[in-house]
């Protein structure tokens, strides 16, 4: 289990190296329109387009339909909830701080999704067949440093300073206990639909956590200067991160 090890901690800590985006903060505010317009880009693949892709090939093979059909609503549904709270809830006072909050759950919940991932290939009589080589490492880190972009750029607006902005994006350490939740689960029940059907009641909340925050965060910021390059950013961020997974998951 020592690869796994090694590939979750480095799974969960690439992110962290996002805060590097603090030293040139007067750009990322002042590229408004390219910061938050690639940024879209890249949380409507992932939070849109990938990760109901994972709730809709999930739904077909969990076996149960109605079983299926409940985890993915609900999960659905409480990713709207919980979006709803963090952006126009009660509890968080200002703007900022609410995108900024929505997105650090966002980065939770995908890590968490991510880890899985991972940690499935390490469950079974199967060796884990992971290529790693120069194009996934390389792949993997921009992924992974792409959605440490996703908090920190957010923690910029808001006007964090780093050291808190830096303890936020440690939610992308999800990924680490979620890593070994396959193995556990696989030690514990055997070879059982669990991690399929938590993988799917996560990305169903991943969903509509992405979906909202895009909506009422990233695109309304990145629009707001009334320009016309942000949409042709958020094709270029969305392109970006589809390719960078045909190489890695
Ligand atoms: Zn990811």
């Amino acid at each position: 289990m020592t690869d796994l090890a090694v590939l979750a901690a480095g799974f969960g800590v690439i992110p962290l190296a996002a805060i590097i985006l603090y030293t040139v903060t007067t750009r990322v505010l002042a590229y408004r329109e390219a910061a938050w317009g690639f940024l879209a880009g890249v949380l409507g693949f992932l939070g849109v387009s990938h990760a109901m892709a994972v709730v809709l090939v999930n739904h077909s093979l969990l076996g149960d339909l109605v079983a299926a059909t409940v985890l993915s609503f609900v999960g659905l549904a409480i990713g709207a909830g919980i979006a709803w709270l963090l952006l126009d809830g009660p509890f968080i006072q200002t703007e900022p701080n609410r995108i900024l909050w929505a997105a650090v759950a966002f980065l939770a919940l995908h890590s968490f999704g991510d880890g899985l991932v991972l940690g499935g290939d390490f469950t079974g009589a199967f060796l884990p067949t992971l290529r790693l080589d120069a194009v996934t490492v390389t792949t993997t880190i921009a992924h992974r440093f792409a959605e440490g972009c996703l908090v920190v750029v957010p923690a910029i607006w808001a006007a964090w300073r780093p050291r808190p902005a830096f303890a936020v994006l440690f939610a992308s350490l999800a990924s680490i206990p979620a890593a070994y939740a396959p193995g556990w689960i696989f030690a514990s029940f055997g070879f059982s639909p669990i991690p399929r059907a938590l993988s799917t009641f996560l990305a169903g909340m991943e969903a509509t956590v992405g979906l909202m925050l895009l909506v009422r965060g990233f695109i309304p910021i990145a629009a707001a200067d009334r320009g016309t390059r942000w949409p042709v950013w958020i094709a270029i961020g969305f392109i970006a991160v589809s390719l960078v997974h045909f190489f890695v998951e």
